[in-house]
């Protein structure tokens, strides 16, 4: 009755969502402060309006972020920017549009593992290209291969934190054979973005999310930022409502309220800063962190069971184990206490 690549694939699986707020959450990067109180004004005004469909467009959304993106790098008009129902439905879009059965795509390892779920949907095969020890990519990644229809590179990656420069991403666009999708949903954590390649090179999209920079993770939205050529295609393949008219109203909020964002982000690199400082401190490596969590290994104290010790005393941080490569702790910057109550347990413990 199913697809066989359905029945042969595991599916994505999520990271732990526990309900009620004991826990001390460090798990799935979400932002540890309160979004910007206008996005709560903004979904109040817009109850009255959910009687009639939303617009197919978000056309408001897109002009606002148009003009804050604008300000950013050079001028975007809101025919370059399409919305999702958070950046996975970005990703799941953008690999429906590219990528059909029996072509290839290609991605780092280790990354964001909904790539491999998007191409088993789409029963494509997958080159899976190592990261380097220093977290650099080598000419694997842009070699020339004529089935190769999609690259997806998460920049900064998960789940190393790490941020490579444009100039690298330019280069390895131009000498990748295909389009390549530059997710960056913690991009504003980070020193640089890849926005202006995207003008340069019609291959080039680059994808961003309201999840985790503006707290938004519960609300789902996200959009991509791509050349209007691109753009149009894409529309074709989304769920015509994929956006509901809450979310467009709270995400146009949300954009407006740079300094919210602003602040938010200082919050979260000081907050990254500190936690940084303490894990070395407890004799942990760090890899130095572009977004809003960091990756640690211990040289002597078993990741798994540094994860379980811990989630039994009720802090839950992300363990991830790749094969052929290794395993390790992401844990999400949160706010002062939580970083405090974090590192005083993994203190008794390492
Ligand atoms: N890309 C990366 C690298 C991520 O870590 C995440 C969060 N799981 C996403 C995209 C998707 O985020 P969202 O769907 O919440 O926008």
């Amino acid at each position: 009755m199913f697809r066989p690549e359905i029945e042969r694939m595991r599916g994505y699986q999520p990271g732990e969502q526990p309900r009620g707020t004991k826990v001390v959450k460090l798990n799935t990067n979400e932002n540890p402060y309160p979004a910007s109180p206008k996005v709560a004004e903004a979904v109040a005004a817009a109850v009255p309006s959910l009687r009639r469909y939303p617009d197919p467009h978000a056309t408001a959304f897109r002009m606002r972020a148009a003009d804050v993106l604008s300000q950013q790098s050079d001028a975007i008009t809101p025919d370059w920017i399409l919305c999702g129902n958070g950046s996975d439905d970005i990703l799941t879009i953008v690999t429906r549009t590219f990528v059909g059965e029996g072509q290839v795509v290609r991605y780092a390892t280790p990354s964001y593992v909904l790539y491999q779920t998007l191409a088993e949907i789409q029963g494509a095969a997958q080159e899976i290209v190592p990261y380097e020890s220093d977290w650099s990519l080598g000419f694997e990644f842009t070699a020339p291969d004529e089935r190769l229809r999609l690259a997806y590179l998460a920049n900064p990656n998960s789940p190393s934190g790490v941020c490579l420069a444009p100039g690298e991403v330019a280069a390895i666009a131009d000498m990748l054979p295909c389009p390549l999708l530059v997710d960056e949903a913690y991009a504003d954590f980070a020193d640089t973005n890849c926005l202006d390649l995207v003008r340069s090179n019609e291959r080039v999209m680059v994808s961003r999310t309201l999840s985790k920079s503006y707290a938004l993770a519960g609300l789902r939205f996200g959009y991509l930022v791509a050349q209007p050529q691109v753009i149009e295609q894409l529309g074709k393949v989304k769920d015509s409502y994929n956006c509901d008219a809450l979310s467009i109203a709270a995400a146009t909020a949300a954009i407006d309220d740079q300094a919210w964002l602003e602040e938010n982000v200082n919050r979260v690199r000081a907050g990254r800063e500190r936690l940084m400082g303490g894990l070395e401190g407890l004799g942990f490596a760090v890899t130095p962190s572009q977004a809003n969590f960091v990756w640690v290994t211990h040289p002597r104290v078993g990741h798994d069971q540094l994860y379980l010790s811990l989630k039994e005393r009720g802090v839950l941080v992300r363990y991830l184990s790749y094969p052929n490569w290794g395993d390790g702790l992401r844990i999400t910057v949160g706010d002062d206490a939580q970083i405090d109550t974090l590192l005083a347990m993994l203190g008794e413990m390492v």
